[in-house]
């Protein structure tokens, strides 16, 4: 299989477009084709998570040889989550499960594919006989960057750095970036938003910084959901998932299950919609948003609309206006890299664009938009945890407030099961987790979380609660004009 742009004919290898992240025409990659339907739900039962990880993968990169791909999956996934289930499905009621994501090295679900990613750069970097060193510059909400870092960390021959939003992530994120441990790692605050880090960095790529450090002996990639190193593995977990509910009798073999996936960029429900695409029995397809719904709003009106205020909410991974992989959605809905292009300009251009009759109408067979307010998405959480004894996370909340408001309205099928992707641990994001129990903040979230595990019981991650002693490392932040500077910086630094 081939990997093509979304806004050219551009297309290269697996292994190319894993390095490069970003195509030269600054299109996303994306499958050349989409595999026909080859699941078999009876053959796939007991695998085990790195089995069907090897088993899915091995049909979008049908270059690397099938053993190659086990021993990649089973790097990857032994002995980096604390459940050898990988992806636990908890069944809540007849009529939801949550699916959590949040048990890998950073508690946030970021970890199922930047576990293994690091593994398929440095595979396809080997491939391509290209002995460069390669810095990866990650732009984050707040769980991409520390997932990545722990998935790079000392990882040789490659070097990362992030940039995360200095007022926009939760204490304990920001304390999980700046005490990252690791010999060629480098963290920097930003300035701005998401929009504006993910916004530079793709300005950098496309810039001739970009060639003169690729000719100084640095290449430049992304750990981004830009690159389809983050976007397959993703695919796995939604046929884990079927898998799980079929074990568990949840569902039944010729049934099918519906999924509300918390948004920010657009990749999550991306491989979502993919995994679909190769058989995994996917009713309806919920995009959740919080106040940030621009996405919401796309489902409802075909227009792509950044000109509004930006939001900082309490879900901060989902603050995001500019989704980069919806790009990817569009291209699959449009079929025309013209068009692909042509909107991306506008949005570039004008903060909008608009979208054909027929390409919302297919959008919307796909798909079904929604969103929540922050009271609801509080109102979720406490509901949730009375009600069922469950804790979730923000994110986790804003989906299931959608979902609770699409059952209420009939919107959504109410005898097909369906899953909540919970994409974080509660403990991530103390401050609200705690508002929504009635339980005081504390000034040190770490207080706070011990307050929290007093009232709930859920002891708290180890990785979580060894951040309170650690040092911090990283405490620079930079304007959004002086990111490229500081990459310079940085990259001549490695050069060997
Ligand atoms: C990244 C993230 C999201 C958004 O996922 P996308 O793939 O960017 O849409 C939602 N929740 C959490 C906790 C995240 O870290």
């Amino acid at each position: 299989m081939k990997y093509r742009s979304t806004r050219s004919n551009e297309t290269v290898s697996a292994e190319e477009a894993l390095v490069k992240g970003l195509a030269d025409d600054g299109g996303l990659y994306v499958p050349d084709f989409l595999p026909e339907p080859f699941l078999d739900a009876q053959a796939l039962l007991n695998l085990s998570y790195e089995e069907l990880a090897a088993f899915v993968l091995s049909h979008f990169l049908t270059d690397i040889p099938d053993g190659e791909i086990r021993k990649l999956t089973h790097n990857a996934y032994t002995g980096t989550f604390e459940t050898s289930e990988i992806v636990p499905v908890k069944t809540l009621s007849e009529s939801f499960s949550m699916a959590e994501m949040f048990h890998g090295r950073t508690c946030a679900f970021k970890d199922l594919a930047l576990s293994l990613f690091p593994y398929l750069l440095v595979y396809a970097k080997k491939q391509e006989k290209d002995d460069r060193e390669i810095l990866i510059l990650t732009a984050t909400s707040g769980d991409t960057g520390k997932a990545a870092l722990e998935g790079f960390r000392d990882v040789p021959g490659v070097h990362i750095m992030v940039f995360y939003p200095s007022h926009g992530v939760s204490p304990l994120q920001k304390d999980q970036m700046q005490k990252q441990l690791g010999n060629n790692v480098k963290v920097v605050g930003i300035e701005g938003n998401f929009d504006d880090a993910q916004g530079t960095l793709k300005q950098v790529f496309n810039s001739s910084l970009r060639k003169e450090e690729a000719e100084k002996g640095v290449l430049f990639s992304s750990a981004n959901s830009i690159n389809i190193g983050r976007l397959l593995p993703q695919v796995v977990y939604y046929v884990w998932i079927w898998l799980k509910l079929l074990k568990s009798g949840s569902i039944g073999p010729r049934e099918e299950f519906n999924v509300v996936v918390p948004t920010g960029n657009f990749g999550n429900i991306l491989a979502a919609w993919i995994a679909r695409k190769i058989g995994t029995p996917i009713g309806q397809l919920v995009c959740a948003s919080n106040e940030n719904k621009v996405l919401s709003d796309f489902f409802e009106t075909g227009t792509y609309d950044v000109n509004r205020e930006f939001y900082m909410t309490e879900a901060p991974s989902m603050d995001i206006l500019v989704s980069s992989n919806f790009e990817r959605f569009l291209y699959f809905l449009t079929d025309s890299t013209d068009e692909v292009k042509a909107d991306m300009e506008a949005l570039r251009n004008t903060g909008k664009y608009e979208v054909s009759r027929e390409a919302l109408k297919k959008a919307d067979l796909e798909m079904m938009g929604g969103w929540a307010s922050p009271e609801a998405m509080r109102k979720a959480m406490t509901d949730v945890y009375e009600k069922y004894d469950y804790l979730m996370d923000p994110h986790t909340a804003v989906a299931y407030a959608v979902y609770d408001k699409l059952r209420r309205t009939g919107k959504i099928t109410r005898h097909t099961h369906t899953v909540i992707i919970s994409t974080a641990h509660p403990y991530k994001f103390p401050g609200v987790v705690a508002k929504a129990l009635g339980l005081d903040e504390k000034e040190s979230p770490y207080d706070t979380l011990r307050e929290i595990e007093k009232a709930t019981g859920i002891a708290i991650p180890q990785q979580l609660g060894e951040l309170e002693q650690k040092e911090k490392r990283f405490t620079d932040t930079v304007e959004r004009k002086d990111m490229a500077e500081t990459i310079r910086a940085y990259a001549d630094t490695i050069i060997k």
